[in-house]
């Protein structure tokens, strides 16, 4: 046993409940809470229900009224204190992430930073933004404005790789706009954004502005894009989920800003730094255990070099400590849950069947400690082509297809042929070349000679069927608000 499997928060009590306006609200029945490192359930999360919803959204339609009369620097300054107590519990909200997520306790600790600098962002960049335009009138004695408003009360939904930095992406821009937020967190890993939303209230964040429902998607997280007092629904999650919810809230005619899947192309060219590529493409890929919508996906290296490369990579990736997440050394942790595991593991035998040569790992890591919960090996795949499934789906798990490329034509061919566009990699020591393929590459993140995480000053935001709108970030912002324009006539006079 770890000692994950004792693990009570106490930030959340015995029995954590779903924050509805000032409410933490128990259900009789429970959804388990595993921990992914040893496969064993060490809490119960409430089980919401379609009243749970529509009690969120009243008392979310009744905080926003007072909130959308705060000024920002008021605003901004209830987010402040939300960062002052991240930082108070970052600790302890960084060993909930690990409980239920199973990323390394070193990775929840960059993931709290993350929580906070949305909330900083928000509270710092915004706070004495302009909120609005004046534009020259056609006559004298008038005013033409058009002013920034919030749009009411956001429905989101978040995915369980990032389960407390995605909550505060949304949260933070939503708040400082002046909305209220109903969020439904995913089903797996619920526990992060309950904290969250506790630290939201010790911070003082008037009750109703943040309400937490836990459930499934196709239950709670329909009833929150449908409900009549939705005013906008931003999503995180897969391009099936992105789909299903774009289709359910066309009758009611709302923005909808959606964030999901990606399949990132790593050129490495043939001038490129091989020490620096090689790096980077292991990072990129295996953080969060493959399980982040920017991972290196699928990497296409010139011919001269990719024998090199690979050998060099399945080196380093060989190198990487696997193991207990909450170790201070483990480098990184399981898959999220069984059937993520299953679904890689499918993958990968689908590649060989296809032709693949698994040349490093390719499923359970060996050793006892590896035999419960849901781990999955460091896996390399040469010999990969650019047809293969493995190429052309999102993996989301810690397993890389190599294929070679002859010229520029074909690297940009092969990157642009997915029907995913959120990020891109570039390595070459070319500055021609790196201009062109940032020109040439279908995707709406391009990092040249570097990776991620990405900025929060950034704009994080795919392009073709990795989603609509965007995150972070000026153009984030104005995800979040919707324009009012104002003509006045007053007396010149003369
Ligand atoms: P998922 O689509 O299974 O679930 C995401 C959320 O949507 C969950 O809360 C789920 O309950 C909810 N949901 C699912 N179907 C729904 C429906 N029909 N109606 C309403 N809600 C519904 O995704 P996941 O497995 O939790 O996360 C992994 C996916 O998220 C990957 O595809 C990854 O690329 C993507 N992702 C994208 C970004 C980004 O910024 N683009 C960031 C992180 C993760």
């Amino acid at each position: 046993m770890t000692t994950t499997d004792t693990f009570a928060p106490a930030l959340l009590g015995d029995q954590p409940g779903m924050l509805i306006g000032a409410d933490w609200v128990r259900t009789p029945t429970t959804r388990p809470v595993e921990n992914p490192a040893t496969g064993r359930v060490f809490a119960g999360a409430p089980e919401g229900t379609v009243e749970h919803v529509d009690a969120a959204m009243a008392a979310a339609a009744d905080a926003q009224r007072r909130w959308a009369r705060r000024s920002h620097p008021e605003r901004a300054e209830v987010l402040a204190a939300v960062v002052g107590e991240i930082d108070r519990y970052a600790e302890e909200l960084a060993r909930i992430v690990v409980a239920e997520q199973g990323k390394t306790i070193t990775e929840a600790r960059g993931e709290v930073e993350g929580v906070k600098a949305f909330f900083d962002f928000a509270a710092s960049h915004h706070k004495y933004r302009p909120v609005g335009e004046l534009i020259a009138p056609t006559r004298p004695g008038e005013t033409l404005a058009v002013r920034e408003e919030p749009l009411g009360v956001i429905a989101a939904i978040t995915p369980w790789n990032y389960p407390a930095a995605i909550v505060a992406r949304k949260l933070g821009p939503a708040l400082i706009a002046g909305n209220a937020v109903v969020l439904k967190p995913s089903e797996t890993t619920p526990l992060s954004a309950l904290a969250v939303a506790r630290l939201c209230q010790l911070a003082g964040v008037p009750d109703g502005l943040v309400n937490i429902v836990t459930g499934p998607g196709r239950l709670i997280g329909n009833a929150l894009v449908t409900h009549p007092r939705t005013s906008m629904v931003t999503v995180t999650g897969s391009t099936r989920a992105g789909r299903e919810i774009l289709t359910a809230a066309a009758p009611s005619i709302i923005p909808v800003s959606l964030e999901l899947g990606g399949k990132a192309p790593f050129l490495v060219f043939a001038d490129a730094d091989l020490d620096l590529a090689v790096e980077h493409a292991v990072q990129a890929r295996f953080w969060n255990c493959g399980q982040v919508c920017t991972c290196n996906e699928r990497t296409y290296v010139h011919r001269s070099r990719y024998d090199e490369f690979v050998a060099r990579f399945v080196e380093r990736a060989q190198a990487i400590r696997v193991g207990d997440p909450t170790d201070e050394t483990a480098e990184m942790g399981p898959k999220v849950s069984a059937a993520e595991r299953d679904k890689v593991a499918e993958i990968v035998h689908r590649a060989q069947e296809q032709g693949a040569e698994v040349v490093l790992g390719g499923g359970r890591p060996t050793g006892d400690r590896f035999e419960d919960g849901h781990w999955f090996a460091p896996t390399v795949l040469a010999g990969a082509t650019n047809d293969m499934d493995v190429v052309q789906q999102e993996v989301f798990g810690p397993v890389l297809p190599i294929v070679p490329f002859d010229d520029y034509a074909q690297a940009i061919d092969y990157a642009n042929s997915t029907v995913y566009g959120l990020t891109s990699y570039v390595f070459t020591g070319n500055l021609d070349t790196a201009m062109r393929a940032t020109a040439d590459l279908q995707f709406g993140e391009v990092y040249v000679n570097k990776i991620g995480p990405e900025d929060v000053q950034g704009f994080h935001h795919g392009w073709k069927q990795s989603g609509l709108g965007g995150e972070d970030g000026e153009h984030g912002y104005q995800r979040y608000i919707q324009h009012k324009t104002v003509y006045l006539s007053y007396r010149a006079g003369s």
